[in-house]
């Protein structure tokens, strides 16, 4: 089936019982047992898991082509169960990733693991820094917020010929665009908070697995002992995004493609990151192992920060404001909001565009740049 027949029905099947149409919301938290603790209908204790959590991590998981998944309270959340499983060594992260993994590599896993950041577009630069202690390469493609592409399968074979892991954050991507697992990666990573949900009102994170490993049960069982489980109510609705996702990516990309067309070409401009534009220097990669290139984008402006700022101070339907997406186009100059150390440039700002018309989107921009 395609991935647009397995995102409606995928984990959303009728209710046994009465027929319901929508998937059941059960809140419940704790399933009546047997009085030597006999499972009845299955299930214990939400913090172990759920009936709207187990459609939720089927929906995930046939979407990714995976195994299995487990849902997480949020991306984080999912990103921190899969480090803190890996046995103590090296561990490779891309230069440009999310902002949250380097500070969570820095303050919490420092002590254990050695993660080293390179240059993920670049396979050579990969191959050398590969330690016979390396036990994960992390990749991060399209990345945030430059949006650089690593190709996927050729990291996979580099990495699993050391014998370490290939986890891939497809939050960007979504796996509309993308599918890691069939390009031979061990984990996928999702903030479910941006496309899944789709709708700025929900939190969550999965990791989606090729098998169902080891690896797999001991994170099954760190999530059920820690309790960084999603919430019913947020499996519920990330669920019910799962389910126009597909429709909303390709209306996100065809904003996109318009969107960054437009700015491509405005003297104002100095470089657009979009991989779907020919100029982008990982296109190729990009084209080789994506269906379409997305609705995330990064414009960087002439004139630096404050000729930046100034545009993002313009606009009018974009709102300034973290996150991904949505329904809603937003726009973020990144460098402000990166804590003390910001590394992306000062003339960036981040773009999620969103679902409105596209000549509005452009009318917008174009008067935040005169
Ligand atoms: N990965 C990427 C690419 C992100 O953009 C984000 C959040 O912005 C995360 C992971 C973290 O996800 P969450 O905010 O759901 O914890």
């Amino acid at each position: 089936m395609r991935i647009e027949s397995i995102a409606v029905h995928a984990g959303a099947e009728p209710d046994a019982q009465t027929g319901a149409m929508a998937p059941p919301l059960y809140l419940a938290t704790t399933f009546r047992h047997g009085p030597a603790g006999e499972r009845i209908g299955g299930y214990e204790y939400s913090r172990e898991d759920n009936p709207t959590q187990t459609r939720l991590e089927a929906a995930l998981t046939a979407l990714e082509g995976g195994a299995a998944a487990l849902a997480f309270a949020s991306g984080m959340a999912a990103t921190d169960a899969l480090l803190s499983a890996l046995p103590d060594g090296h561990v490779l992260i891309p230069l440009d990733v999310y902002q949250g993994l380097r500070t969570l590599a820095r303050e919490f896993l420092a002590n254990r693991l050695d993660v080293e950041a390179v240059d993920m577009t670049d396979v050579k630069a990969v191959a050398s820094a590969i330690k016979p202690t390396t036990k994960c390469v992390w990749l991060e493609t399209p990345s945030n917020p430059l949006l650089q592409i690593s190709d996927i399968a050729a990291i996979v074979e580099i990495a699993h010929h050391a014998g370490a892991i290939v986890a891939v954050d497809n939050t960007f991507a979504t796996p509309c665009l993308q599918q890691p697992l069939a390009l031979g990666a061990d984990v996928v990573m999702h903030s479910t908070t941006k496309y899944f949900g789709g709708h700025s009102d929900v939190l969550g994170g999965a990791l989606v697995f090729a098998t169902k490993s080891d690896l797999h049960e001991e994170i099954a069982h760190a999530r059920h002992v820690r309790g960084a489980i999603l919430s019913p109510f947020n499996a519920w609705l990330t669920l019910r995004g799962c389910r126009s996702m597909p429709a909303r990516v390709a209306w996100h990309c065809r904003n996109a493609r318009a969107v960054a067309e437009f700015l491509a070409s405005h003297q104002r401009v100095e470089r657009v990151n979009w991989p779907g534009l020919e100029s982008h220097p990982n296109h190729a990669i990009a084209k080789k192992q994506m269906h379409d290139f997305g609705g995330m984008m990064s414009v960087q402006i002439k004139g630096g920060r404050e000729a930046t700022l100034a545009v993002a101070g313009k606009v009018n339907l974009f709102a300034n404001a973290t996150s991904l997406g949505g329904c809603e186009s937003l726009i973020e100059h990144r460098a402000s909001v990166e804590g003390a150390n910001p590394v992306s440039p000062q003339n960036l700002l981040r773009i999620s565009v969103g679902l409105e018309h596209p000549d509005d989107l452009i009318a917008d921009l174009a008067n935040a740049l005169k």
